[in-house]
């Protein structure tokens, strides 16, 4: 499992940073979770092709995590001559959504020229489905009021699981999904916590000592968590009970483990401190 930091800002595009979303090259083909509005510039940056993309995983509706789908699915159609179909699943409601973001942007190319089939799966707020074999589970987020949020924990067949908080309040689930995970991919908004639907730093200040994951990657950060993070992170790393497993992400980071010996582990350049 390679993953990819796309994008690691809140939906302010923080630190000029993009949305945060992140590129998964999995033993069942290449996946995103969420696409906010910046992520096919992101993948620019990065050098990597859309046209390798089997699907993408949805968090939620929200702009920041579903923005860039219009682009991508111009992309696909003009540039790549995309025939097979490309899987998109999110939460009850994802077509209807997702329809309607793609339509608003390009409703002609949406409703008349794509030469490829969008197959819409809609996952359950706490259950597991199939994606091609990939392997994802969800529970509920505590975010919006707009649909239902999901926690994903993802898992390559016979190889790495991935965990995922998308948009949170600080909840219990989060800690069952990142259980026996390679890495927790978490979000850290902000720096104190009180701001609904998030979580803060002040709040995984407390709580990295629970988590069950091998690492941990802190990513949707405003500019103040980001300019901080690390000594912040140093500072919890002297604390008792703070495992030394998490680090903050930065657009274009890369992480990667080999299953199933290594499993959990990034190679020593990149493993979080
Ligand atoms: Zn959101």
């Amino acid at each position: 499992m390679r993953l990819v930091v796309i994008g690691s800002a809140d939906a302010y595009n923080a630190a000029g940073r993009g949305h945060s979303c992140y590129w998964l090259e999995t033993r069942a083909g290449v996946w995103m979770v969420d696409f906010g509005a910046t992520a096919l510039q992101g993948l620019r940056r990065c050098g990597l092709d859309p046209g390798r993309l089997e699907g993408v995983v949805l968090t939620h509706f929200h702009g920041d995590h579903i923005g860039g789908l219009p682009y991508l699915l111009i992309d696909l159609a003009f540039n790549h001559d995309r025939r097979h179909p490309l899987s998109i699943a999110g939460p009850a409601g994802t077509r209807c959504r997702v329809e309607a973001v793609c339509r608003a942007a390009y409703g002609e190319v949406i409703d008349t020229r794509l030469p490829f089939v969008l197959d819409f799966i809609e996952l359950p707020p706490r259950g597991r489905e199939r994606l091609a074999s990939l392997n994802v589970e969800t529970w509920p987020a505590e975010h919006g009021s707009e649909g239902h949020a999901l926690l994903l924990r993802v898992e390559e067949p016979g190889g790495v699981a991935l965990a995922f908080t998308g948009d949170t309040a600080m909840v219990e689930a989060i800690f069952e999904a990142a259980r026996g995970a390679a890495c927790l991919v978490a979000e850290c908004t902000e720096l104190r916590a009180g701001t609904p639907g998030h979580c803060s730093w002040e709040e995984w200040r407390g709580s990295l000592s629970r988590v069950e994951s091998a690492s941990v990657v802190f990513t949707h950060l405003s500019a103040e968590v980001r300019a901080k993070g690390p000594r912040l992170l140093d500072e919890a790393l002297g604390a008792a009970g703070c495992p030394p497993k998490a680090v903050f992400a930065d657009d274009g980071a890369v992480f990667a483990w080999d299953p199933p010996a290594d499993a959990g582990r990034p190679p020593a350049d990149q493993r979080p401190k």
